[in-house]
């Protein structure tokens, strides 16, 4: 049956894509060996730069996000080499995994999916390796699957104080454009993003930021890789073009993006998640509910991940908020599944847009006959009043 209105996409990514971007990804594609792409290619690797702080190197490929995490590898090691990973959820496992398929010995230290990465830990494994045979430090910037953030200039001090050489590799794939990152100020070494969370795309565009330091280590790795290298993007990028077919309609979203992302400022933007995130926590506090990460001062801007009360089922949740109210809610990732529900407040997302998300959800609590206190929705709306999003110009 058809549903009037507009669908409330809410899974903390794919986050909704705004029509100016759609309109963008909307143009005949062109031959991206032509003269004209030189222009697009260009502007997507020189905007992608704003948008990481950097002024060292990015690449892009097409590929989702994953593909992004694969690149980062394969490009810093050899077969056999040790990286040491932290678990703060889901997404660090799966990173974790694939390091271990593709032939990489991760060490992954082990964590209680309430918080973010923990420097004291990774500096004491460092300063035990003497013999330096760590060759990376992989940790997750904004865990998707239970809304907590690493403390990243933590984490690099962690590697400066233990004096080792390894590389700091981070995983910003729902962090970047949403919530602050400095790659080259926190001296990060690779950063792996995707299209589809704050940078409001469709899925299918990946990012590797990588340091002077990453790109000429990777000379020296004996990872096979191809499709991946970072070397063979060098050379056709300094013009704009690239090795293979890129993905040219979601470059034209990309620089769209960009530009959408400079007009508002991305202070601002930092600015507005981190207060409709604090205003979603207002509103579990109110339902009596409680948020999975247990750290303060490490919660996300971007999702809010919520326990559900003992004995009942997130997912029977989402499924009668999704029937009666049209609103895809995030579901709970393996450790966690059945058990937390996940509310995405990122990407191109306002006040109101905010408001009605909270009201969908707290209609679902009563719809699906979830233990709850009524009033959450209002109590964001009391913050958000409260507030002022005071915007500074943008750049
Ligand atoms: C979404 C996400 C991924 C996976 O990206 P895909 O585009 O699904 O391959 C990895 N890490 C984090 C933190 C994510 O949010």
């Amino acid at each position: 049956m058809r549903q009037a209105g507009r669908h409330f996409l809410q899974i903390p990514g794919p986050s909704a894509v705004p029509d100016r971007i759609l309109k963008a990804i909307g143009q005949q594609t062109i031959d991206h060996r032509g003269p004209d792409f030189a222009e697009v290619g260009l502007k997507a690797l020189g905007g992608m730069k704003t948008i990481f702080k950097t002024e060292q190197h990015v690449f892009i490929f097409p590929s989702s996000g994953t593909g992004a995490w694969e690149a980062a590898l394969v490009n810093t090691t050899s077969p056999g080499d040790r990286v040491l990973m932290f678990e703060t959820g889901h997404f660090a496992t799966l990173w974790n995994k694939m390091a271990r398929k593709i032939g990489v010995a991760p060490e992954f230290l082990e964590g209680d999916w309430r918080g973010g990465a923990e420097p004291d830990r990774i500096e004491a494994r460092l300063r035990a390796d003497t013999s330096h045979e760590i060759k990376a430090v992989c940790v997750v910037h904004n865990e998707t699957s239970t809304g907590s953030v690493s403390p990243i200039v933590e984490v690099r001090k962690a590697i400066d104080a233990a004096g080792h050489p390894a590389l700091l590799m981070v995983d910003s794939i729902s962090g970047l454009a949403s919530i602050d990152f400095r790659f080259d100020d926190w001296g990060v070494d690779v950063c792996v993003s995707g299209s589809q969370k704050g940078l409001m795309l469709p899925p299918g565009l990946s990012f590797n930021a990588v340091s002077d330091k990453a790109l000429e280590h990777a000379k020296s790795v004996s990872m096979p890789r191809s499709y991946w290298d970072w070397q063979d993007m060098v050379g056709p990028n300094a013009s704009g073009y690239f090795p293979y077919t890129p993905g040219t309609n979601l470059l034209y979203g990309l620089n769209e993006a960009i530009d959408m992302l400079h007009e508002e400022g991305l202070d601002n933007v930092f600015a507005r998640h981190a207060r409709h995130g604090a205003a979603t926590r207002a509103a579990v506090r109110a339902w009596g509910l409680e948020v999975l990460c247990a750290r303060q001062g490490q919660e996300s801007g971007v999702l809010t991940a919520v326990l559900m009360p003992e004995g009942h089922s997130a997912d029977g949740f989402r499924a009668t908020t999704l029937k009666h109210y049209d609103i895809s809610l995030g579901n709970g990732l393996s450790k966690v599944a059945d058990k937390v529900f996940r509310i995405g407040h990122l990407g191109d997302f306002n006040d109101l847009m905010l408001m009605a998300t909270l009201s969908g959800v707290e209609m679902g609590l009563a719809k699906a006959g979830v233990p709850h206190q009524s009033g959450g929705a209002q109590a964001a709306m009391e913050y958000l009043k409260d507030t002022t999003d005071e915007r500074v110009a943008a750049e």
